[in-house]
């Protein structure tokens, strides 16, 4: 890195509209902090764009100055990519304009916005797309990255409903990506990560969401073992209208949990039917006989309802370490050894949580797009939470420890968007299995000089020829 020069400076004041906010401006500590408290990087500027121009104009400014770019849509990401040592942060939050078209079902979204703020917008016309499941995550990282939540058995991850984006890219142009112009790109953008420019605008493809049935199921921790298996058999044979998460979880101090569980670790289902709850009591009848609840909270909700179930388990501030794979099957053997690890964990705030896949998602070639294991059975995602003032490393230590214990079933890779930072290159190339090197080749189009780097990165393929862009 160079030290900026003081007329590029100028320059960027002149024409950037938005908010620049340097270190020792009185802002800057609380422009820097991102969702993970573990976080703590000192960017050497944070650029809060008001709309896509300035966007062209800070991505000009940080390839004149050899600046890195870090990319901060909702700030999610546990590995803390939306910031960066000595980088020029561009701070998204404040591009939030959102457009419903209802007769045409889509809608078209500013990169600042969170979950709960575009389910708000499309669920006012019984519209929704699949998004994450906890409010607060960012759409843009989260559909760059694939996108699963509760719809997804249904409609497919997130992004199979990306019908297009607006992106800037590291030479500072302003490209439209979509199935007819920059296929390729558009293709990259469908899973690839932040890798590839700055999105500006996502358009998604929206489906009617009306009646939904939800809510928790919840067992004492004696029962895990069993409660683990019923989710694994009738999750195999649930409709595509059927959500099943499984969650070994301290439960959270809210008024619906009964006084005696609040805080004690417990073993959860939350199963969510897109549907009436008459098809929904059917579907969850096989659920309910092999494993009756203690504690059953699930009735007819909102959409929106059912999007802040998971809410409380992230209280503000505390620290994080993600880890997630892939996983073909659950056998008994790793039900055993993802129990004992929920029993042992250093931190009672620590989760286990696997999610059913398959349905839309698994109908889709596994090519398409970048999202590679569609055949993959369930998501295990691993979650060390803890107090700051906590040293991190037996909370890292054992979430690696619950992942390995799962491997016998691995399908290969871990889900991108759960990967944890210090993985490195490896598990980058495996969370896109065969898409890895079609990933390189667009990368070396469209940002040969790794502009783009803070994120889970594809360095651009270095083999003649590979570089070429696609039609436009
Ligand atoms: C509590 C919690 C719950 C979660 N739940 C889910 C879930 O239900 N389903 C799921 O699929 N994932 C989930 N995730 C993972 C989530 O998808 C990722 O953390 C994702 O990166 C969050 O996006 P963001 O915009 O908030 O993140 P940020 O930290 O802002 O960005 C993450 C990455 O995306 C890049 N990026 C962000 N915006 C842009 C942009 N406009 N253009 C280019 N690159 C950009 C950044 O450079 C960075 O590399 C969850 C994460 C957390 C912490």
């Amino acid at each position: 890195m160079t030290a900026l020069t003081r007329s590029a400076t100028d320059r960027l004041h002149t024409q950037f509209r938005g908010q620049l906010i340097w270190p020792g401006d009185e802002e800057y500590d609380a422009a820097r902090q991102v969702w993970n408290g573990a976080i703590d990087r000192r960017p050497a500027l944070i650029a809060r764009p008001r709309g896509t121009s300035d966007v062209v104009v800070a991505v000009r400014f940080a390839r004149e100055q050899s600046l890195p770019v870090s990319v901060r849509g909702g700030g999610h990401s546990a590995a803390g990519h939306a910031v960066a040592d000595g980088a020029l942060t561009l701070d998204l939050s404040g591009m939030k304009s959102i457009l419903v078209d209802r007769a045409a079902r889509i809608a078209v979204a500013g990169p600042g916005l969170v979950w709960s703020e575009l389910d708000a917008a499309t669920q006012a016309y019984g519209l929704a797309t699949t998004g994450g499941v906890v409010g607060s995550t960012g759409i843009a990282g989260l559909t760059l990255g694939g996108g699963i939540g509760f719809m997804d058995r249904m409609a497919g991850p997130t992004c199979d409903n990306l019908l297009g984006a607006e992106i800037v890219t590291a030479d500072g142009q302003v490209l439209q990506a979509d199935e007819d112009t920059h296929p390729d790109l558009f293709w990259a953008l469908r899973g690839g990560g932040g890798n590839f420019g700055v999105v500006t605008s996502f358009t998604f493809r929206l489906h009617p969401v009306t009646e939904v049935f939800g809510g928790l199921l919840g067992y004492t921790m004696d029962r895990a073992t069993e409660v683990l298996r019923a989710y694994r058999e009738v999750s195999a044979d649930a409709p595509d209208r059927l959500a099943l998460y499984a969650g070994l979880v301290a439960a959270p101090p809210a008024p619906f949990i009964p006084e005696h569980l609040r805080g004690q670790r417990v073993a959860g289902l939350i199963p969510v039917y897109f549907g009436p709850a008459y098809e929904a009591a059917r579907a969850l009848a096989p659920l309910l006989a092999v494993a009756p609840p203690v504690l059953d909270l699930t009735k007819p909700m909102s959409y929106q309802e059912v999007q802040q179930l998971a809410d409380g388990l992230n209280p503000p501030a505390m620290h994080h370490y993600y880890t997630a794979e892939w996983l073909r099957s659950l056998d008994d053997q790793t039900i055993d050894e993802l129990v004992a690890a929920a029993a042992g964990a250093p931190s009672p705030l620590s989760v286990i949580i696997l999610k059913r896949m398959g349905g839309a998602t698994g109908r889709v070639p596994a090519d398409a797009t970048p999202f590679w294991y569609r055949d993959a059975a369930h998501n295990l995602d691993i979650h060390a939470q803890w107090a700051p003032g906590s040293p991190p490393e037996p909370h890292v230590a054992w979430a690696r420890a619950a992942r390995q214990a799962a491997q016998r079933d691995s399908a290969g890779g871990g889900y991108v968007n759960f990967i944890g930072a210090d993985q490195g290159t490896d598990r980058v190339r495996a969370a896109y299995g065969g898409n890895y090197a079609r990933l390189a080749r667009i990368k070396a189009a469209y940002d040969p000089g790794n502009l783009f780097r803070i994120n889970n990165n594809i360095p651009p393929a270095v083999a003649a020829g590979n570089g070429d862009r696609d039609g436009s």
